[in-house]
């Protein structure tokens, strides 16, 4: 992953919400497209399918209000895609439009204790969760990165279980983080949900979750940040029909 921590340009405007998973819409500018940020994003958008601003949602790691930086997490994931490929090679001065922000979840001050599981793509939203749970309040995490020497610590209290997955020691990959959580054993009392990443993997915890664990959907963060084998675009075109499928598991 490549951190990176924005200042200047129109961060002073920047109004940071109260929730923990707030992301960011950033615009991703092709290569050879005439215009540069900041861009007017009607015209950019008609710039032809080549060169239209690609967009793609980043989480708030960090924002600082008082030094007006704002600090955002990028997976590197090969080189397919816009953003990943963005981070890799952003120097200093570069600069990126986005929207934002917005969210849906902070950890309810209501509940005895808080699940929470991702990828790397979640880590910063779960890191930046666990950040502001009560040293004294429980919480179970679940993170799975490729190795050890990809973890990314974040700060915790003892009374914060944060497990690290590795896939390369996992027999499948694909199946480590529900087969991790499948194995733990809940604490009592009630517990809110916030579990991101990869569109299959979170629907087989989603699935595990309500069929086998009770939990109420309703009341549980659990949404697909991003599909392997699809870029955004693809992903986002097939994502609809794909979540109304997925309502058959249950
Ligand atoms: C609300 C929200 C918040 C998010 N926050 C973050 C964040 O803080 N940090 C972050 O890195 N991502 C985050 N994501 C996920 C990110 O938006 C997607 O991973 C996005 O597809 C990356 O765009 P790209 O241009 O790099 O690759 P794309 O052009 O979208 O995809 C190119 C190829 O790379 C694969 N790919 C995409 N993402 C990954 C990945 N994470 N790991 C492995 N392969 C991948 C695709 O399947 C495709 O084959 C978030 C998504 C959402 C919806």
């Amino acid at each position: 992953m490549i951190r990176i921590v924005f200042g200047d340009g129109d961060l002073g405007n920047f109004e940071s919400t109260s929730f923990t998973d707030q992301y960011i819409n950033a615009y991703f500018v092709p290569e050879g497209a005439t215009y540069s940020v900041p861009f007017d994003l009607d015209n950019a958008r008609s710039s032809g399918d080549a060169y239209r601003p690609r967009s793609r949602r980043f989480t708030v790691r960090q924002w600082e209000p008082e030094t007006e930086q704002l600090t955002l997490d990028f997976v590197v994931h090969g080189d397919q895609g816009y953003a990943g490929i963005w981070a890799q090679r952003a120097q200093i001065g570069d600069r990126l439009q986005f929207k934002g922000p917005n969210g849906g979840y902070a950890p309810d001050g209501g509940v005895d204790w808080h699940l929470l599981a991702g990828d790397e793509s979640a880590l910063p939203a779960i890191s930046a969760s666990v950040e502001t749970i009560p040293d004294s309040k429980p919480c179970t995490v679940f993170l799975i990165v490729d190795g050890p020497e990809n973890q990314i610590n974040f700060s915790s209290s003892p009374m914060h279980e944060i497990n690290w997955i590795y896939r390369s020691a996992a027999v499948e990959p694909e199946k480590a983080l529900l087969e991790a959580i499948e194995a733990c054993q809940f604490q009592d009392g009630k517990f809110d949900v916030f579990i991101h990443g990869e569109a299959g993997e979170v629907r087989d915890i989603r699935k595990h979750l309500i069929l086998d664990r009770g939990i109420d959907i309703e009341t549980a963060s659990i949404s697909p940040y991003w599909r392997r084998d699809h870029t955004d675009e693809a992903w986002r075109s097939i994502k609809k029909q794909w979540l109304a499928e997925q309502e058959k598991d249950i």
